[in-house]
């Protein structure tokens, strides 16, 4: 079947996936083997062993590659193994620009091991694509952004900052994982490599750890292909099985967590224990006509900033529907302290240098009911 014709949500179910041999089953076995045997020493097969390449993650990865408009995905085991795998780009001498907003293991990668392969890096802002000009340098060879971020939720234009990043040859690296490919596809804005967390809301249910990488550069495709059979941070056959079926349902979940934030979001703005709400669909947020044409919906992320630290505390610990928890993207509403998850790392000088308070928790905003998402948030702020 062709399924060039197909549109996003069809091509989630189908791709890669037609019934075929003996029982044709209509969803794909779990290929738990190793290896594969040969027809006979002339021909080698396609999926020989399992580090390499097995039928699960191939399936997948011709799912993911379509959702995101790119012809060559691979998959790892982690989002920061698919990290690390754009990073493997680089050698000693070369500088990396990271944008300052950017998720905290990629941060770390930056901060704390490029400099050990004698790889250099430096911040430059995505909201003003003109700042890539100054802090370009001979040696720059990649750009790594990412948009809405984290967990502030700016949008930046990613078009714009790709146009500057061309300018000065660079090779451009986006992590999609808080839109997911239902919301926006950056390979058709210029972005040469696309990267995800599959954790988050490609597979949706907060049971797998999964990363991938997406490019049209058949080139740069191979590289991530062979690095990852070279160094082994593949997934296992389940793992993908997981992510497939969670895949499915991923242009519906996120219908319903923009909505369920944007609901979340306009409740909590006209809380008056609450100083600001970060979400992109609120006509309030600073970059919400960048948004309004960059992406196909806000998605479910949320950030709240607090009158009190006392008030996000009691919040973070009084909630019942939303769990306490790190992550995002699955279909159960969570709530996250930056300072103590996702953002740990960072000094306390260097999260309120990036509009981090200690004030402020970022919500994964679910599938539930909205009505008892906003009813467990307002028991919670008493
Ligand atoms: C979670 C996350 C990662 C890292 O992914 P893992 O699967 O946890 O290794 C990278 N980028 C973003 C934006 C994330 O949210």
């Amino acid at each position: 079947m062709d399924y060039s014709c197909l549109k996003f949500a069809t091509r989630a179910l189908r791709v890669g996936q037609d019934p075929e041999g003996r029982f044709k089953p209509v969803i794909p076995p779990i290929f738990q083997s190793t290896t594969f045997a040969w027809e006979d020493l002339d021909h080698i097969p396609g999926v020989d062993y399992t580090r390499c390449q097995n039928p699960n993650r191939l399936i997948l990865e011709q799912v993911i590659a379509t959702l995101e408009n790119g012809q060559h995905c691979t998959l790892f085991s982690s989002g920061m193994a698919a990290i690390a795998a754009c990073f493997s780009l680089l050698q000693k001498g070369d500088h990396l620009l990271m944008a300052g907003d950017i998720y905290g293991g990629t941060f770390r990668l930056g901060e704390q091991w490029l400099p050990r392969s004698g790889v250099s890096v430096s911040e430059f802002c995505a909201h003003n694509p003109l700042t890539i000009a100054d802090e370009v340098k001979p040696s720059t060879k990649m750009i790594i952004f990412e948009t809405p971020t984290n967990p502030n939720l700016r949008v930046s234009d990613i078009a714009a900052v790709v146009t500057e990043a061309k300018r000065h040859g660079l090779i451009v690296v986006f992590d999609n994982t808080f839109a997911s490919p239902a919301l926006q596809n950056p390979l058709d804005l210029g972005v040469d490599i696309v990267l995800h967390s599959t954790t988050k809301y490609i597979s949706g249910h907060s049971d797998v750890i999964g990363g991938a990488t997406i490019t049209n550069d058949a080139e740069l495709g191979t590289w991530l292909f062979e690095y990852n059979k070279a160094f082994g941070a593949t997934p296992s056959p389940f793992d993908c099985w997981l992510s497939l079926r969670g895949v499915k349902t991923l242009a519906c979940r996120m219908d319903q967590h923009s909505r369920n934030a944007q609901a979340v979001a306009e409740y909590l703005q006209g809380h008056p224990k609450v100083k600001s709400v970060h979400y992109p669909g609120l006509p309030s947020h600073p970059d919400h006509e960048t948004a309004k044409k960059q992406m196909r919906g806000f998605g479910g992320m949320v950030a709240v900033d607090f009158d009190s630290v006392a008030t996000a505390r009691q919040v973070a610990e009084n909630t019942r529907v939303f769990l306490l928890a790190e992550s995002l993207g699955g279909v159960e509403s969570l709530v996250a302290y930056p300072p103590l998850m996702s953002h740990a790392t960072m000094s306390e000088e260097q999260r309120l240098s990036k509009g981090i308070p200690p004030s402020m928790l970022r919500l994964s905003v679910g599938i539930e009911d909205p009505d008892d998402l906003i009813e467990d948030l307002r028991r919670a702020l008493g």
